[in-house]
């Protein structure tokens, strides 16, 4: 069978390996050889990469701009936080996962220590490190990671579709958080991966009306028309009112959901939100954003902020994907080696190119 012959490559521990690195605190990445991972500790597997995502915080890393100061600690650090594999070597202890298994990886490794791990609260562990940013990630052949961040991927999926699952499972939380509900209009701001998957599970939660804007933003905004959502706009050399009254769409809306990141959109999505609306905020935002809240007291409404989401998404994100792969693969825009990775990264940032998957 090829895939054991793939496999058995990963036992030859003489063997480097080509790895996208985060090497110091500086504007920068590296493509290095790097040596194997070793024999896995007890709890860990090592798992053959397949297919892993470049996403915004990559981007981010990679231009060393503001808020990954900590990552400083732990580089040289292989990134990659989005990819899914095969299992490839066990742990000792390891018993629910067996060699040739499709995972995908939870990309954050709780500490198992602090208060909140010790009393049954790992979703909220205040150390958690982050496979790809605080320790070696999935931009290599092999990526060793904890067992228990393993999730199985149904045989319905491709590699790329399930590489997809961990920004998806941020875009579900977001609309989980926004409280989408049946026959509601959604303004959905950010046309990128994480907006994606918003607008299609805003549709999932049974939205009426769903509008997707971005800044000039489109080649992004079109993926979405492929998707089937009609009601895009670019707001390039106008603002988002004057941009939706042009284009003849609603001016207010119940349910509106922030995946861009820019400060000044908060208080121009709040003059767009509907009274007792929820604006829900899940782009990260380098600078604070002034909003006016009298008006927001006045019309009852609310602001929530959605980041990662709990276990139990990750396998309701994979039946979502396993059920409409062929409408969720517009998304996935380019498939590249992992040798062509610095060229991959300076098309994701022109932001010509939606999702682009790495191939190790
Ligand atoms: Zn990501
Ligand atoms: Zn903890």
């Amino acid at each position: 069978m090829g895939s054991e012959i793939a496999l058995g490559r990963a036992f030859d521990r003489d063997r480097g390996m080509l790895a996208l690195r985060k090497l110091a605190p500086e504007p920068g990445i590296a493509l290095c050889e790097v040596p194997e991972p070793a024999a896995p500790g007890p709890d860990d597997v090592v798992v053959a990469v397949t297919a892993a995502g470049i996403c915004g915080t990559d981007l981010h890393i990679a231009d060393w701009t503001a808020g990954y100061a900590a990552m400083a600690q732990a580089m040289p650090v292989t990134m990659g936080h989005e990819f899914a594999g095969r299992v490839a070597r066990l742990g000792e202890g390891v018993s629910d996962l067996r060699r040739g298994d499709r995972v995908v990886i939870r990309p954050s490794v709780v500490c198992g220590q602090c208060e909140r791990c010790c009393t049954g609260q790992a979703e909220d562990c205040v150390t958690r490190r982050g496979i790809g940013i605080m320790r070696d990630g999935g931009f290599a052949a092999l990526a060793c990671v904890p067992a228990e961040n393993c999730v199985p991927v149904p045989d319905a999926l491709t590699d790329a579709l399930a590489a997809l699952t961990e920004p998806m499972t941020v875009s579900a939380e977001a609309v989980d958080t926004a409280g989408v509900r049946q026959g509601d209009s959604v303004l959905i701001i950010g046309p990128g991966t994480i907006g994606q998957g918003i607008a299609l599970f805003t549709e999932a939660a049974g939205a009426d009306r769903i509008v997707i804007a971005g800044h000039d933003d489109a080649a992004r905004l079109a993926t979405l028309r492929d998707m089937g959502f009609a009601d895009t706009l670019d707001t390039v050399g106008t603002s988002l009112r004057k941009g939706l009254e042009r284009a003849g769409l609603p001016l207010s809306y119940d349910r509106i959901i922030e995946a861009a990141g820019v400060p000044a959109l908060v208080g121009e999505a709040l003059d767009l939100l509907a009274l007792r609306g929820v604006l829900t905020i899940c782009g990260i935002h380098a600078k604070p954003a002034a909003v006016d809240l009298t008006i927001l007291v006045r019309r009852h409404q609310q602001i929530r902020g959605s980041y990662r989401a709990p276990l139990a998404t990750w396998p309701r994100v994979l039946g979502y994907l396993a059920a409409h792969g062929a409408r969720v693969s517009h998304m996935i825009t380019e498939e590249v080696a992992l040798a062509e990775a610095p060229a991959a990264f300076a098309r994701a940032k022109s932001r010509s190119a939606s999702k682009i998957m790495l191939r190790p």
